[in-house]
């Protein structure tokens, strides 16, 4: 029997605003579903960070929480091996700013970033970005559309060695949120270019649960190419339509984004 594959959920306890370790959970889930062993390795924040796992996944977090985060995981040399050889990498929010070169949260506290994506995060003013995001992946290997719902103050500018992850939809036909917030409907990043295994999103949801072909994406980078899912018994057998082929039908698109002021 092959070594299982090892999915490194990184400080839950700090990064997992609106749910973000089910991506975790999605992964395992779905290599599970594979007849491929799969497992969650949650570093709590004591824990050293492996340097060997498959997949890292980082999730989102309120500024206080993010900059501890930052200080902790620029520290763990296991991180910065796992990254610097190209593990595959789901960061969200918070993580996403955390990856990047520096943020800069509300109160103007400059925290430098783990440099692995070319991006730099700042506080955007205004209202936070708060609602439903639905936006046409620019990355090779998605085709169907990205949704989730982000909750922001931070807009994130890509440097030339970021590629976005993302188009927000047309917004003349209904809200589809601010993803990275500049302006650009550009939502979330990917490293070197769009080459790179690192992607960073504002989408919560969990963002692998709503868009189950990027779990998808990132576990082929991690193991190679996937045997079909078999979805067991005792799943409703629309959800398992969607959870074997991961494309979401159009009509079920959240094109209706609410947008509320404040947070
Ligand atoms: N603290 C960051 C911001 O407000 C990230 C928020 C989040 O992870 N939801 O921009």
């Amino acid at each position: 029997m092959s070594e299982p594959i090892t999915i490194v959920l990184l400080l839950p306890q700090v990064l997992g605003t609106y749910g973000d370790a089910g991506n975790a959970a999605v992964l395992a889930t779905r290599l599970r579903w594979r007849g491929i062993p799969g497992h969650v390795l949650t570093v709590g924040w004591t824990d050293a960070v492996p340097s060997g796992g498959d997949v890292y996944v980082l999730g989102g977090g309120e500024d206080a929480a993010q900059v501890l985060a930052c200080e902790r995981l620029r520290d763990s040399i296991g991180l910065r091996r796992a990254l610097d050889r190209g593990a595959p990498t789901l960061a969200v929010c918070a993580g996403l700013q955390i990856l990047g070169t520096a943020f800069t949260v509300a109160d103007g506290t400059r925290v430098a970033g783990l440099g692995a994506l070319d991006v730099e995060t700042r506080p955007g003013g205004g209202p936070r970005r708060i609602g439903d995001v639905v936006a046409d992946p620019l990355l090779a290997g998605l085709d169907a559309p990205l949704e989730g719902f982000e909750n922001h103050g931070g807009i994130t500018e890509l440097g030339a060695d970021a590629a976005p992850l993302a188009r927000l939809r047309d917004p003349a036909r209904g809200p589809v949120g601010a993803g990275n917030g500049t302006g650009d409907r550009l939502e979330g990043a990917v490293s070197d270019r769009g080459r790179g295994n690192v992607v960073g999103t504002y989408l919560h949801g969990p963002v692998l649960a709503r868009n189950p072909a990027l779990a998808d994406l990132l576990l082929t980078r991690a193991v190679g190419e996937l045997p079909p899912l078999e979805v067991p018994d005792g799943i409703p057998a629309t959800t398992a339509a969607r959870l074997r082929a991961p494309r979401r039908p159009e009509h079920e698109l959240r094109t209706g984004a609410r947008r509320r002021a404040g947070a």
